[in-house]
């Protein structure tokens, strides 16, 4: 990769002085005064002088939407779809997103504010329209608009395709965070890639997957800022070689041997009840304009191209597996891609503070979320030691300051090791350093125990297996100040086996307990209206909806009859509205005035869908062995439906899949039966169909082996929308139980602590499942 620019030509050359008008707002004039002295007063009160109006009116935003129909989408209103309705609609509220972008990133230069950078492979973003309108408040000003002007807003809402670049919880929890730094007005941006097709679609055919393409940008995205001018260099492959400066001094320079490209797109996100809206830059890789001569002189014209085209091919497609490891050179390459660009840019915005480099950490935090960004930890320590100069230990001081790393996992299989030699050939300058690191490191630990010798084949971040792997967890420890994990259980499992050793050497209070989240602005506004505007009535307003703690304020209204007449009928509009959805999808016909138990989520041996399936087809059977006339008397009418993505390359997973299948053709086309069992899989499980499914569910199954769930977050989806929980002792349900106690929960199962000696007796023939 190239050095870093100088902040001078940075800051010159991309900042347009007289020649744009500005809409800044919100400033004082003494802060104006300090924009850019460089800029006379008077044009600088000028370009503040023009405020971000809100819509206000109805009128404002139709014409606002004609223009965009007419000159945006260049059709005629005569002309205008819903689909482009949707596009103009959509652009109109970016247009206001941008202003209030612009005017927030402003603020936090001028401020000169410490800014938190969330680096996650996945956000599962869902869609954006609505929770735009949601958070600016002016969903039922666009609902009058686009009906004066022909149109149904639900109708529009529903075209726009889901953002699902992510797989399942972890990129959803990236997508959560990054609303509620927004909400919460801190200056929080989200790093990314902006892949062209994200997670598959699920298409069931004869019962099972299969899978095809989800070229979510086919018609275009209103909701991106392609930012075409900031391109960041980054280099794959190449030599190191050690040069001598001037004063004696030596220093390694790599030269890259393939360089491509990272452009960026900015997704303005929004917050609730606030102007601050942050930005979530996703990456896009293209080829470099530099093309190679000596293979077009060779008349070897379309080779140079093919070899062009494969730079557009590491922002192509995101890998499809949840909770599992696959060592393949692409991935690390996107890996390297993304972390390369978005420190290149976290590093340029801070040398325009023109701040010393020991104050680094008091400006950046930076957060991995999981170890696939790990390797900014290594590139960082490269900016500051090989390209700035800073000595070794003082760079490292900074590095280890400004990085956080959470875990997400303690199964085995999906803990990111990469062998070593596929990392020496494609960045060999990176391997070097992750050497010193893992040199200095083991030097302090083997000083500090020295009777130790196994200690140090544990904890290295080299595993001395054949073929040698880097440990990128063990990278992530040693690049970090803090470790932690997602949810209490989690966190004190991580410090009794993964990560048992590192305790001792870095003491206890290195590992803390972030426990996962969700957006109540999403999973409860605007997934359920109905409830989010029943609990608003009672509490006097949406306060609740930033402060989630004010729901304890509807316990007194518990045996009002009204209030609980009026919560059971939202469910039952909530369970029509899913009947309707799963007809349409399945033309299974579910009656909504019987139990709903659902479990949706990525299909996994260790979230045991299995076991929720084997529970059907027992209660199946139990019905069938009922004497007919007692049946209805017996059996409470139960629908069981499941959803959810396999990864395409698991083959217990998609069996599983195949098995409900079969399941639910067998249950629902037994005339003995009838009403009183039904299965459904729900195809296609994303964001949006989550958002129609979670405020549904009379129980909802979280019933992952002990230990196996490091939080679960659709656990917290359900219950908010007032649904009850079947759940096992693991993950946040711990948690979740305690705050809605254990009568609104139905825990069974095991405990973590003895599932190993439990897997063992099995596996011995100890224990007779059968008996
Ligand atoms: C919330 C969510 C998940 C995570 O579900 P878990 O049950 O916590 O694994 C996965 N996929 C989608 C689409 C979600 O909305």
């Amino acid at each position: 990769m190239s050095s870093i620019p100088s902040p001078a030509a940075s800051i010159s050359s991309a900042h347009p002085r007289r020649s744009h008008k500005r809409t800044l707002t919100g400033f004082t004039p003494t802060e104006i005064k300090a924009i850019d002295s460089s800029v006379p007063i008077a044009t600088r009160e000028k370009w503040t002088k023009f405020g971000v109006k809100e819509f206000t009116n109805v009128e404002e935003l139709e014409k606002v939407l004609i223009n965009h129909v007419e000159t945006t989408l260049a059709r005629s209103m005569y002309n205008c779809d819903d689909l482009a309705a949707y596009q103009s609609l959509s652009v109109s509220i970016k247009d206001k997103l941008t202003l209030h972008w612009n005017k927030t990133q402003q603020l936090h230069t001028l401020k000169d504010v410490k800014r938190i950078y969330y680096l996650s492979l996945e956000f599962l973003m869902g869609r954006a329209l609505d929770n735009a309108m949601i958070n600016l408040e002016i969903k039922d000003l666009a609902r009058k608009s686009v009906d004066e002007l022909g149109f149904n807003l639900e109708d529009l809402i529903v075209l726009e395709p889901d953002a699902g670049l992510g797989n399942g919880g972890l990129g959803r929890l990236a997508a959560c965070f990054v609303d509620s730094l927004s909400t919460r007005n801190y200056p929080g941006w989200g790093y990314g890639l902006r892949y062209n097709y994200g997670i598959f679609a699920q298409k069931i055919i004869d019962g099972y997957q299969v899978e095809t393409p989800d070229y979510w940008l086919r018609y275009g995205n209103p909701w991106e800022i392609p930012r075409k001018e900031i391109r960041i260099p980054v280099d794959f492959y190449g030599s190191v070689t050690t040069e001598t400066d001037a004063n004696g001094k030596t220093k390694k320079v790599w030269s890259g041997g393939e360089r491509v490209l990272a452009v960026a797109y900015d997704f303005p996100i929004p917050g609730y009840d606030t102007t601050n809206v942050n930005n979530l830059r996703l990456w896009s890789s293209e080829p470099t304009t530099e093309f190679d001569f000596q293979k077009f002189n060779e008349g070897d014209y379309s080779n140079s191209v093919i070899q062009q085209q494969r730079a557009e091919s590491i922002t192509a497609v995101l890998y499809p597996n949840d909770n599992f490891y696959q060592g393949k050179e692409l991935r690390l390459k996107q890996q390297y891609f993304w972390v390369a660009a978005s420190l290149h840019d976290i590093v340029r915005r801070f040398i325009k503070s023109k701040k010393a480099w020991s104050e680094f950490p008091d400006m950046v935090a930076i957060q991995l979320n999981d170890t696939h960004p790990t390797m900014a930890i290594v590139e960082l320590q490269r900016i500051l030691v090989d390209v700035e100069g800073l000595e070794w230990d003082v760079a490292w001081n900074i590095v280890t300051k400004t990085f956080g790393y959470t875990n997400h996992t303690v199964m085995q299989e999906a803990l990111e090791k990469w062998p070593l030699d596929l990392f020496a050939n494609l960045l060999p300058r990176h391997l070097e350093i992750i050497y010193d690191i893992n040199l200095f490191f083991l030097q302090s630990v083997a000083k500090k125990f020295p009777e130790e010798r196994d200690l140090l084949t544990r904890v290295s971040i080299v595993e001395e297996s054949s073929p040698k792997n880097i440990r990128m967890a063990h990278l992530a420890i040693v690049g970090s100040h803090k470790v932690n994990g997602v949810a209490e259980l989690h966190s004190e499992l991580i410090k009794t086996t993964i990560f048992k050793d590192f305790v001792k050497i870095y003491g206890a209070e290195k590992f803390t307990n972030v426990t996962n989240g969700i957006t109540p602005r999403r999973w409860l506004k605007q997934a359920n209206p109905e409830l989010s505007e029943l609990i608003a009535t009672k509490l006097g307003g949406y306060d609740y909806l930033k402060h989630l703690n004010k729901l304890k304020g509807l316990e007194k209204f518990i045996d009002d009859a009204k209030f609980r007449d009026q919560w059971a009928q939202v469910k039952q509009d909530n369970k029509a509205r899913l009947a309707k959805l799963i007809k349409t999808l399945t033309n299974i016909d579910v009656n909504p005035h019987n139990l709903f138990d659902v479990q949706v989520k990525r299909i996994h041996e260790y979230k045991r869908q299995q076991l929720n399936i084997f529970g059907v087809i027992w209660r199946y059977l139990q019905i069938k062995a009922t004497p007919a006339a007692e049946r209805a008397k017996k059996w409470l009418p139960k629908v069981s439906i499941i959803g959810g993505k396999a990864a395409p390359g698991y083959y217990a997973a998609k069996k599983i899949i195949k098995l409900v299948n079969s399941v639910s053709e067998v249950v629902n086309n037994d005339p003995e039966i009838g009403d009183l069992l039904k299965v459904v899989f729900i195809p296609d499980y994303n964001v949006s169909k989550a958002e129609i499914i979670c405020p549904a569910s009379d129980v909802s199954e979280h019933i992952s082996t002990a230990g196996t769930e490091a939080s679960g977050t659709s656990n917290m989806k359900f219950v908010l929308n007032g649904g009850l929980i079947i759940g096992t002792v693991d993950g946040a349900n711990v948690e979740i139980t305690r705050e809605i106690g254990e009568d609104q929960i139905f825990l069974f199962g095991n405990l973590a602590e003895d599932v190993d000696e439990l897997r063992h007796e099995h596996s011995v023939g100890k224990i007779d499942i059968f008996g």
